[in-house]
């Protein structure tokens, strides 16, 4: 089957994660049957789904009419029979429980066509088992969405033993098709990829307090703080259920050994209901105290080097049994667990083999098989680190992208449309990289800046990331200055720069798009300098640059309000030289900025730099747009244009 051949999607349960499924298969233009066991349940999965699309309408992320078209192919379902008999493809969300979906399969199997493909959400469970109570074990796998689907970009994609290459390829060019990002795991092992790295980093988290080493708080301060993780370990256990993580260390317990044994101080939580956010208490009193308050400076390097241990001890099983790879791994946390960087990355920073150490002497002092170390950990160590040395360098850069979609054109792109693609540090540094090489290369002429994704040109500073820093004000004049000077570099580059903005583009986000020649937006853009709500300033050139745009007493309205703009406010205040519909945008971007390539290259450079000179001196920038202009008197170009302009042709300037 080809993904050409998928028309019909059946999505067997209607609960938290099945109504999320049939919505994104549905946007995507699939007709979606959507099946629950009794009449009530299902609608009320159906009615989740027009609320969530009804949210997306009012974000401008969805039109009415897109809205109303997904909702209608959403058919909600009691009978298996009708649910599965046009299915090419069944995706299972029932209930966490082996017998529950095996006899949910065996259902199935008997009125499904042969060909379809049945794809299970299980988040735990054996694929290969579940694959072996139905006729067609070849076609099974694993298609493991997160919580919520429609926001969240990853899919595990897991073969089963028995499934084929082929049944990989469709469900993984389905889950692109329905605008995620699919991971492949080669092997059916409980937590899979994500799981396998959080919840046992979770288990060593209250392991560390159930032996007196730590306490919550220096947890959380090391994991969320030192570590730049979005959440403390415990605040993420709260999030997700301290129940749920216990049942999954359950069933790696059981399958893999005595290492997954979960922490005393785990199971208390689960016996006495302290599930975290949905009980009103866990680790952190959400209903008569303050939540998840975590301290920013109670953080140890001891706890770090541990955590970070348990990490590198999973990522060699995961590597060493074939279930996934280093770059899958670091692929598929980045974007299930919201890390700023791989795991593996991170490792292979701190250095495999201060973490070997910090194992064995865990190892020493307790005893437990969870500090053995893996026997793949101890090889890699010795070679420097999980990656081959190079291996990463072959992807020049991890969090833009840069792509040449024209002639002379570069498309720079901030590439973390999972953190809303906000900038950290990583970011500045690749930028900088990126700005240099495209300077220098001949075949480049302009330079379309732009987010990928459809929610953020970017949203911002990555704060979480840059709190990792610490709150010392010399490295914050630092960060800064490097702001500053990154940013710097697009406004004084020889080659001409468009911004294409579509969705939130604030603060440092919108301090980079002010350092293009030309921005343009889509019409659900927002734009603003929100840092004052933080009591903070713009740091990265605000309270300078947008002056020059839209004239100082919109910039301070701009800057001291904080407020939010819409994309046509800022076109009327002159930051924007055009607003266009959101379908629209990337052709339009792309046209104006091929046409920029296609100006004179030195002419332009000059037009750059006397307007920047000029900007602040007048005089300097007179002198120089004399002189440039003496200097284009000798060129090719000149003679070029001068040609072509007598002969009504378009001019092919040559840059000489
Ligand atoms: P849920 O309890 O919210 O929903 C399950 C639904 O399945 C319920 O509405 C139930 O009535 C229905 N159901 C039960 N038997 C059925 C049957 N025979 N046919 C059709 N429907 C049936 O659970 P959930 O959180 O949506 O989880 C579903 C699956 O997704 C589980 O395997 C879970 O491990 C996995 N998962 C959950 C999350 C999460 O964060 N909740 C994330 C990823 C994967």
């Amino acid at each position: 089957m080809e993904l050409e051949d998928i028309n019909t999607v059946a999505v067997l349960g209607a609960g938290n994660m099945g109504h999320g499924i049939a919505e994104v298969v549905a946007l995507a233009g699939y007709d979606v049957s959507m099946r629950d066991i009794t009449e009530e349940f299902v609608q009320d999965g159906y009615e989740s789904i027009e609320w969530s699309l009804g949210k997306l309408v009012e974000n401008d992320r969805l039109s009415e009419a897109e809205a109303d078209a997904a909702l209608e192919r959403v058919t909600p379902l009691v009978d298996v029979e009708e649910t599965v008999a046009n299915a090419d493809v069944v995706i299972e969300a029932v209930p966490e429980r082996m017998d529950v979906k095996k006899e949910v399969y065996e259902e199935v199997e008997s009125h499904a066509p042969d060909h379809t493909i049945f794809a299970t959400n299980t988040s735990s469970l054996s694929v290969t088992e579940l694959s072996e109570v139905t006729d067609r074990p070849e076609r099974f796998c694993g298609m493991h969405f997160f919580n919520p689907p429609i926001r969240m970009p990853l899919v595990e994609v897991i073969s089963g033993e028995h499934t084929t290459e082929e049944t990989l390829e469709v469900i993984e060019a389905l889950a692109e098709d329905i605008g995620k990002t699919p991971v492949r795991v080669h092997r059916d092992e409980p937590g899979f990829i994500v799981n396998r790295i959080l919840v046992p980093l979770m288990n060593e988290a209250a392991w560390l307090v159930h032996e007196g080493e730590a306490t919550v708080a220096e947890v959380d301060s090391t994991t969320k703080f030192d570590m730049g993780l979005p959440m403390g370990a415990f605040e993420l256990g709260d999030q997700v259920g301290n129940d749920v993580s216990y049942h999954v260390l359950e069933y790696m317990h059981e399958v893999l050994g005595e290492a997954y044994e979960p922490s005393p101080l785990l199971v208390e939580k689960v016996e006495n209901e302290e599930l975290g956010k949905k009980t009103g208490r866990g680790f952190y009193d959400y209903e008569d105290g303050p939540g998840a308050e975590i301290p920013s400076d109670q953080g140890s390097e001891e706890i770090q080097a541990r955590l970070l241990a348990t990490m590198a001890n999973e990522i060699a099983k995961l590597i060493d049994g074939d279930v996934a790879s280093p770059a899958a791994i670091d692929e598929a946390v980045t974007l299930g667990g919201g890390f700023p960087d791989g795991p593996v990355k991170m490792a292979d920073a701190y250095g495999l083999g201060d973490l070997l150490e910090t194992l064995e002497r865990a190892y020493d002092d307790h005893g437990h098989e969870r500090y053995a170390p893996a026997a793949y950990l101890e090889t890699r160590a010795g070679e420097g680190g999980f990656y081959e040395v190079g291996e990463d360098e072959t992807v020049a850069f991890e969090t833009i992208t840069v792509e040449y979609p024209a002639e002379y054109v570069a498309r720079l792109a901030i590439d973390r449309p999972h953190r809303m693609n906000t900038i950290s540090t990583e970011v500045l540094e690749e930028l900088s990289a990126a700005i240099d090489d495209l300077e220098t290369d001949d075949d480049v002429r302009a330079i379309l800046l732009t987010g990928e994704g459809d929610r953020a040109f970017s949203a911002g500073a990555d704060v979480q990331s840059m709190a990792a820093g610490g709150g010392d004000a010399i490295e914050g004049i630092e960060l800064s200055r490097t702001g500053q000077r990154v940013f710097g570099k697009l406004e004084s580059c020889d080659l001409p720069v468009v911004a294409a903005i579509d969705g939130y583009c604030l603060g440092g986000g919108m301090e980079l798009a002010t350092c293009a020649d030309i921005r343009i937006a889509s019409e659900r853009a927002q734009l603003g300098q929100p840092e004052l709500n933080l009591g903070l300033i713009p740091g990265w050139g605000g309270t300078q640059r947008l002056a020059h745009l839209v004239g100082e007493s919109r910039a301070k309205e701009i800057i001291l309000t904080a407020e939010r703009y819409d994309a046509e406010t800022m076109a009327d205040y002159g930051f924007l030289s055009e607003v266009v519909p959101a379908e629209d945008l990337d052709a339009r971007a792309l046209e104006l900025t091929a046409q920029l390539a296609g100006g004179p290259p030195i002419a332009q450079r000059f037009v750059k730099r006397a307007m920047l000179a000029g900007r602040d001196d007048t005089d300097a920038g007179l002198e120089l747009e004399a002189t440039a202009f003496g200097h284009l008197m000798a060129t090719e170009d000149l003679m070029t244009g001068i040609t072509a302009f007598m002969s009504d042709d378009d001019p092919e300037f040559s840059g000489r």
